[in-house]
């Protein structure tokens, strides 16, 4: 079958055809055992969901290990004009080396396609074993800036010729006395773009009913990149948003009206504490790239689902759905690993795409194939009533609930 493209209107609005042509990258290490069994899951949905008249073609495309065997390069060309060509892909884990080699292939992808929002969505599992007492008070969305900050990979090694220059000038221009054995690297966080990712989370929560927005912060050290990225979210809420927000300062600890959604900050190393002591109090948490980062793990681990959550990395004309843990090299081909976070990526996407019947029937089917206790090591560890079932087994289990 030949599929067809994904267009884009006049006004910037995805055209999905009935048989959209989706590129996927399998991914290095275990992406090879969860692309499968998720690749499986998606077609089972689509067809439970709409029949005949709706189908995925999916395109492979190469990126990792995979594209270097084959074409020398981790990242062809050929790869990113594909994704460009299709507005839509779905990728498993990249593997990235420590301290040298090559530039992450994900933060590579993300600059290139200017993917500045991240979503992932972070919510409890029955029968999934959690470190907390009650883990099903935790249903956040984490917003995290995906291209600035500390994060975008502008930076220097010890004892280079760039790191001396920068050093030297530092001193020079500011007295700022920085030691000539330092590494350098640039924090910047910029307004134009804090405002169009801010519009995208609060986009999202109005679309999907959610009844706060959080945005969390070290702006009380970090004045100008962090503070101000409290300041702009704020001046994006009431500027573009008034009319459907309250501030949490102005109900002086009175219910927020049914029909407005609370607006809020905190900061970062508190939210650390209060996510784990209060987690129904936050909804959509809106935060700088690195922040983003650990929250996202933190908020995982505490609904016991490291290996499940899901992940969208969202531009203005491409959006990337991928597994947000790695490639788990010593598993990869044991067809051993949890596939949900691949999975559940996939129902993103549909939601995205707008075929919600196919993002909510691959969600139940993972809740139930979860709750019935037939599920991966990761979780089997964890809960002596269920029985260990292979990774492909899994996303069988899944198909079965759909
Ligand atoms: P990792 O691949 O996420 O694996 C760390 C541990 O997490 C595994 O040993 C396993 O724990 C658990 N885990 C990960 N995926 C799982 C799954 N699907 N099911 C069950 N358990 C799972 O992290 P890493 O070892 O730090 O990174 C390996 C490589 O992946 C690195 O090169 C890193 O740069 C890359 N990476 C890529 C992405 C991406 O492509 N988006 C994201 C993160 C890391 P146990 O052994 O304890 O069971």
């Amino acid at each position: 079958m030949k599929g067809s493209y994904i267009t884009k209107s006049e006004s910037g609005m995805l055209i999905i055809p009935d048989d959209p042509v989706i590129p996927y990258i399998e991914g290095d290490g275990v992406g090879r055992d969860i692309w499968p069994a998720s690749r499986m899951v998606f077609d089972e949905a689509v067809q439970a969901a709409y029949g005949k008249k709706r189908k995925i073609v999916w395109k492979e495309i190469l990126a990792g290990e995979k594209a270097t065997l084959k074409t020398g390069t981790p990242l062809p060309d050929e790869t990113l004009e594909t994704i460009a060509h299709c507005h839509i892909a779905i990728k498993g884990p990249l593997t990235t080396p420590v301290g040298t080699g090559f530039r992450s292939l994900n933060v590579t992808l993300r600059k290139h396609f200017d993917l500045y929002t991240c979503i992932r969505p972070v919510r409890y599992f029955e029968g999934v074993v959690s470190p907390v007492k009650n883990p099903e008070k935790l249903d956040v969305v984490i917003f995290r800036e995906n291209v600035e900050d500390v994060y975008a990979g502008l930076e220097w090694p010890q004892g280079s010729k760039e790191a001396r220059h920068l050093i030297g000038v530092l001193k020079e221009s500011f007295a700022w006395q920085i030691p000539v054995d330092a590494g350098i690297g640039i924090k910047f966080i910029s307004e134009g773009n804090t405002r169009r990712f801010v519009r995208r989370a609060f986009d999202y929560t109005l679309s999907h009913g959610r009844k706060s927005v959080t945005f969390v912060h070290k702006g009380n050290i970090m004045k100008y990149t962090e503070g101000a990225f409290r300041e702009w979210a704020y001046q994006v809420a009431k500027e573009d948003y008034g009319k459907v927000i309250v501030m949490e300062n102005d109900l002086q600890g009175n219910a927020p009206p049914e029909d407005k959604i609370v607006v809020k900050d905190r900061i970062a190393d508190a939210m650390f504490q209060m996510i784990l002591l209060r987690p129904d109090e936050f909804d959509v948490l809106v935060l700088p790239n690195l922040n983003g980062d650990y929250l996202s793990d933190a908020c995982a681990a505490q609904v016991g689902g490291i290996g499940m959550a899901p992940g969208a990395n969202i531009g203005d004309e491409v959006a990337i759905f991928e597994a947000t843990h790695g490639s788990a090299p010593k598993y990869a081909g044991l067809d051993k690993v949890n596939p949900s976070s691949l999975i559940l990526s996939g129902a993103m996407m549909f939601d995205f795409m707008g075929w919600k019947e196919a993002a909510t029937l691959i969600e139940k089917g993972v809740e139930t194939a979860i709750k019935r206790g037939r599920i991966t090591y990761d979780l089997a560890r964890f809960r002596p009533d269920s029985t260990e079932v292979s990774c492909s087994a899994f996303a069988r289990e899944v198909v079965k609930n759909l």
